[in-house]
């Protein structure tokens, strides 16, 4: 296999395309972006590529935020839910199915990348143009990546995968349905466990 080597940002639009299917990448750069990158484009199995990139982008951003305390959540309640009327405990701001008072129990790429004025007037927030390995998704699955909150891990691969903006309007759709239905019942085990 023809070997090329990635030591900058150059390229990558190409190199993500089949024509280097049958290349191997190497780097030289210390950059943990590249070798990243590098790693990703070494994955010729499609979609084994778009889950290595989520995975990444995901921990990148876990990482980042870190040490950064953004959201001071007390008792399953955000910065923004503290001190108004709202009396839920769901370790979420939204009307969510994956709420739990623990916190979130997906890793949903699009939320992780959404911050409210507060944070984001007080913290430097991430956006999907700091994360170099989403250069390696199209435009439409960064499209659908902008807009797939509310939904699981799985899910948003699958929207990823598909990569098709009328399958995933469907797929949402769906979803909203479903939370209407389930959330009631999710809400209610949630305020029983916190009133034991
Ligand atoms: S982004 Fe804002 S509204 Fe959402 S959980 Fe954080 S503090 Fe709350
Ligand atoms: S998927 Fe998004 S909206 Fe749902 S609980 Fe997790 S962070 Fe909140």
């Amino acid at each position: 296999m023809k070997e090329i080597f990635v030591n900058n940002y150059k390229w990558l639009i190409l190199y993500k395309t089949f024509l280097f299917n049958h290349h191997t990448f190497k780097t030289k750069s210390h950059d943990d972006n590249l070798i990243a990158i590098t790693n990703a484009l070494n994955i010729k199995k499609r979609n084994k590529r778009i889950e290595y990139i989520y995975d990444y982008a995901c921990e990148q951003l876990d990482k980042y935020y870190s040490d950064k305390n953004t959201c001071k959540f007390v008792n399953g309640q955000c910065r923004s839910q503290q001190g108004s009327d709202c009396k839920y405990n769901n370790g979420c701001c939204r009307l969510c199915m994956y709420q739990s008072s623990k916190g979130c129990k997906t890793s949903n790429l699009t939320c992780k990348l959404f911050y409210c004025d507060p944070v984001f007037n007080e913290f430097k927030v991430l956006r999907m143009r700091d994360i170099p390995i989403l250069k390696l998704l199209t435009a439409r699955q960064r499209l659908i990546l902008r807009y797939d909150f509310f939904s699981s891990r799985e899910n948003v691969l699958l929207d990823l995968k598909i990569g098709m903006i009328s399958f995933y309007g469907i797929r949402i759709f769906f979803n909203i349905i479903k939370t209407l239905f389930v959330l009631p019942k999710i809400r209610k085990n949630l305020n029983e466990e916190q009133n034991i």
